[in-house]
């Protein structure tokens, strides 16, 4: 594997000596929880063509890419990762509207980018978004949502490059499956979306721009916005609240290392300096033990946890570190 990864690298270098790419690459700066160790190597293709000839040259070595947005959901390890990222931020920038009054939108345009365009174009229905600081791709991949809106109710198709095939797909918002922070491009590896059409309606210029005042300002009143984190680390349980669990265990301002429970809200883990990705995972599995034990409830998270390998096992409260392989 490792021998293919080195192979496709040399073969990246030779044969598109024009692309940007970075190798062994600390993480930490490209994740908005500052943790993360060196990847072998971080490409960032400058247009679609690029993008599709580095896939041919991944797909010939058999390596998969992992694709990064904004970085604003992952736990990158501290032990870093003998892989190869495509950084989907850098180039795929356009945003415009189209005839017909819909906006379009390339995959590394930042949501609030985006929001801030549907403002400007009087164009209402992007106002939840605002505050969220993932890209547009990652905000499809994950349908991101807040305050009542998700992407999945103003996206209305999404192209994407299915590295398998080589061939660019489009599809409308009824097959992309969005569920409550779910789509198909999570289960579909070798998905890298491109694009995707939003279709919003006409509003009032002004009350859009207060209402997005209005959830900026919540957001800063009730999130920990001034340390680094990856958002909400446990999904929604049904019929539950994971934040108001958490808290109802006592675990605000609980930590491991520089790890921390959020003292303001108990939803996010904050980094208070120099965590490490163990004293995010440990964290985070102490959590959930304690909430499982104390009312049986069973926290998933929600943050991406790398490598894929290593992740809040799914079979129940009893399992402990040395039962879960990290670093592959
Ligand atoms: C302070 C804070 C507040 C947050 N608030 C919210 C919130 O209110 N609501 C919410 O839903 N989330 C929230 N988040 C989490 C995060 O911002 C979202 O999940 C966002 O959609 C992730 O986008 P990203 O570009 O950072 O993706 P990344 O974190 O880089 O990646 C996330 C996933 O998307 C994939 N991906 C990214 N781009 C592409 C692409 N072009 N093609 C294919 N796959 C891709 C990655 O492989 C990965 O699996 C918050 C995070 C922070 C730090």
């Amino acid at each position: 594997m490792l021998e293919n990864l080195e192979a496709a690298i040399s073969a990246v270098k030779e044969k598109l000596p024009g692309m940007k790419l970075l190798e062994n690459e600390p993480m930490a700066g490209h994740s908005s929880f500052r943790i993360g160790g060196p990847v072998r190597a971080l490409a960032s293709p400058s247009d679609v063509t690029g993008l599709s000839k580095l896939c041919d040259i991944l797909k010939e070595h058999h390596v998969a890419p992992f694709i990064l947005g904004n970085g604003t959901n992952i736990l990158f390890p501290d032990e870093g990762l003998e892989d190869l990222f495509i950084v989907s931020t850098e180039k795929l920038q356009k945003l415009f509207l189209l005839p017909d009054g819909a906006i379009y939108a390339e995959a590394g345009v930042s949501l609030a980018r985006v929001a801030a365009f549907a403002q400007e174009n009087g164009l209402t229905g992007l106002e939840f978004a605002g505050g969220i600081p993932g890209t547009l791709g990652g905000g499809c991949l994950m349908n991101a949502g807040a305050y009542g809106g998700e992407m999945k109710d103003v996206v209305e198709s999404v192209v994407y490059l299915y590295i398998p095939d080589q061939c660019m797909y489009e599809i409308e918002n009824s097959n992309c499956a969005f569920g409550y922070r779910q789509s198909m491009f999570q289960k579909t590896p070798g998905c890298i979306i491109l694009s995707a059409v939003l279709r919003l309606q006409e509003g009032d210029r002004q009350a859009i721009a207060e209402r997005m005042h209005e959830l900026g300002e919540k957001r800063r009143e009730k999130q920990p916005l001034d340390y680094p984190s990856a958002g909400s680390a446990f999904r929604r349980p049904e019929g539950h609240f994971a934040a108001a669990l958490i808290d109802g265990a006592g675990l605000k301002g609980y930590r491991v290392g520089d790890a921390q429970v959020s003292e303001k809200h108990a939803g996010f883990v904050v980094n208070r300096g120099s965590a490490t990705s163990h004293d995010v995972y440990d964290l985070m599995m102490y959590v959930r033990n304690t909430v499982y034990r104390d009312t049986g409830v069973f926290l998933e998270p929600e943050i991406i946890i790398l490598p894929p390998d290593y992740h809040l096992e799914d079979n129940g409260p009893a399992v402990s570190r040395n039962q879960i392989r990290f670093g592959g």
